[in-house]
């Protein structure tokens, strides 16, 4: 099913060139347990993205089927990749800013499954890996071991024909090693599994076959193929990426920077606008970043909006601790019903954008082969009133509460309904109704309260 012919590659550093693979000719059987082993720097990670889809080869052939890839477009590639290819990397090249359900589905998201179906497999494929709570938080909370599951599940979703695995538990403790290994010999046993290890013992132990490379060749392999099988087929049609995905990607990132909201526009005057630039990230990205991750990336929209919040010292690496605490209470609060609040302004820079009209026009005349669309958006203040218990009515400062929109429904689920669990009352039905979103611990902002008129408890 899969041959390399002959496969030549080098690269050009400092104006050296060096050359990562000299000549290999290698033949893989539709289910084998492969281990790569050979020194830091003698080929194996080129070896293992040429396969994958993720470099081109200088010379020689990737045969597919029997089919030469050498007229491939990039389209044929993608598809080759998102098809059949499950990625697993030593540092799990999970999305930080998507839930760990997420980075799951979006491996999904190029076959036309609804969003249900979609989700369901994803489940499914964490269920596997024995991933059952935190699914709906992002993987920071995870240790190690169990975000390498989480990029198991995420190779394992699309159930794919081949798993490429680059040194994945160069990271982990030797016990770790040892349940993560299991785990991918008995998740994929049916499979072609090629997998790069420093560690021989490990390739030893798992491998039905065990190939060594040396200054870029194969010195050794323990169990070459060499009569033609007749082998399942890999399939090579097209498929698109559904632009919604896009966008809910984008929306997804924008709601991490807190309060859940689509656009974070902070509607204190008349006419802000938020511009949105869709613009193709592919070229230049991480090269690291496995297939499926890069194609949906590459519709990345960049969100230009008039306030940019910053509340990235919520996230950082030394508050974990504080967040698995904050986990552990977000999910008492759940049962209890209880929505706490907290002050965003603490943590948070806050940067206004001047998007005047010289602006717009800069972006207008921007290169049009470097933006795939732009789409503009602007808003209008609304003017909210508040009752008190007493009877007292009085204007809402809406700078402090961040109204935003959300955008159309498509399909026949709404747009809340996809994207978020309804935790009290009832998903609105009238356009004079407003939803309060609490971010992934059940907060609302202390301001936002006070604003309403709700007593803070302390
Ligand atoms: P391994 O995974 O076995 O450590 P690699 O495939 O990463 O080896 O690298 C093989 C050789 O190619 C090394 O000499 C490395 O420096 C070089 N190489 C790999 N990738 C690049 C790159 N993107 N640019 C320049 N040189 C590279
Ligand atoms: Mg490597």
């Amino acid at each position: 099913m899969l041959q390399l012919k002959n496969i030549y590659k080098s690269y050009i550093t400092g104006g050296s060139r060096q050359i990562a693979l000299d000549g290999i000719n290698l033949k893989f059987r539709e289910s084998e347990f492969v281990t790569v082993l050979g020194p830091s720097g003698s080929g194996k990670t080129t070896f293992l993205n040429i396969i994958g889809g993720l470099e081109r080869c200088d010379k020689g052939d990737l045969i597919i089927n029997g089919k030469s890839t050498k007229e491939f477009t990039d389209s044929n590639w993608d598809f080759y990749r998102n098809n059949n290819i499950g990625f697993i990397f030593k540092n799990y090249n999970l999305i930080p800013h998507l839930s760990i359900l997420e980075n799951v589905t979006i491996a999904v998201s190029f076959n036309g499954l609804s969003k249900k179906e979609k989700q369901e497999k994803a489940i499914e494929a964490l269920n596997r890996v024995g991933i059952k709570d935190y699914m709906r938080k992002t993987s920071q909370y995870l240790t190690k071991d169990e975000m390498q599951r989480v990029a198991i599940a995420r190779a394992l979703v699309n159930n794919p024909k081949i798993i490429l695995a680059d040194e994945p538990t160069g990271n982990l403790d030797s016990k770790s090693t040892i349940e993560i290994m299991n785990l991918i010999k008995e998740i994929f046993k049916d499979k072609l599994v090629i997998l790069i290890t420093q560690n021989p013992g490990i390739a030893k132990r798992y491998a039905t076959r065990m190939i060594t490379f040396r200054d870029g060749e194969v010195i050794e392999d323990t169990n070459p193929l060499k009569e033609d099988l007749h082998q399942k087929e890999i399939s090579l049609k097209r498929t698109h990426m559904k632009i919604y995905m896009a966008i809910k990607l984008a929306i997804r990132d924008i709601s991490n920077k807190k309060l859940r909201m689509f656009f974070y526009v902070l509607i204190s005057s008349i006419g802000i606008m938020g511009i949105a630039l869709i613009v193709a990230l592919l070229q230049g990205f991480n090269k690291q970043i496995s297939g499926y991750e890069n194609d949906t990336l590459a519709n990345y929209p960049i969100v230009i909006n008039k306030v940019y919040t910053n509340y990235s010292i919520h996230n950082t690496s030394q508050n974990s601790k504080q967040n698995q605490n904050d986990l552990k209470n977000s999910k008492l609060n759940t049962k209890n019903d209880i929505i706490y609040s907290y002050n965003s302004s603490q943590n948070s820079t806050e940067h206004i954008n001047q998007v005047n009209k010289d602006y717009i026009d800069y972006i207008k005349q921007m290169d049009k082969d470097l933006v795939s669309e732009i789409s503009y958006e602007s808003q209008i203040n609304m003017n909210i009133l508040r009752e008190d218990e007493d009877g007292k009515v009085s204007i809402l400062d809406t700078s402090t509460i961040n109204l935003s929109s959300y955008p159309k429904d498509y399909g026949q689920e709404t747009y809340l309904e996809k994207n978020y669990e309804l935790l009290y009352g009832y998903y609105h039905t009238n356009k004079n109704e407003v939803v309060l979103y609490v971010d992934e611990k059940y907060r609302l902002d202390t301001n936002f309260l006070n604003e309403l008129g709700i007593d803070v408890k302390k």
